[in-house]
């Protein structure tokens, strides 16, 4: 039974053309404009997936009004 569907928000990313390797990296981590494959070297595309959203960690950003939104 589904009651509660997890809050997903669809998250930008670069996945790796190879079908059998399932490598992707968010868009926002990949290196460059043009990412390679970590695993197989190959090419990535963009493509979006439907992430959880996260819980935004205070690390490098300074404290934003946002983060108020996300305690909400
Ligand atoms: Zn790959």
């Amino acid at each position: 039974m589904e009651t509660t569907k997890p809050d997903l928000s669809a998250v930008p990313i670069w996945r790796c053309v190879n079908k059998e390797c399932k490598a992707w990296v968010r868009e926002e981590l990949a290196t460059s404009g043009s990412p390679e494959c970590p695993i197989c070297k190959g090419n990535m595309i963009r493509g979006i997936k439907h992430l959880p959203k996260l819980i935004k960690k205070h690390k490098a950003e300074p404290r934003k009004k946002e983060a108020d939104q996300w305690l909400r």
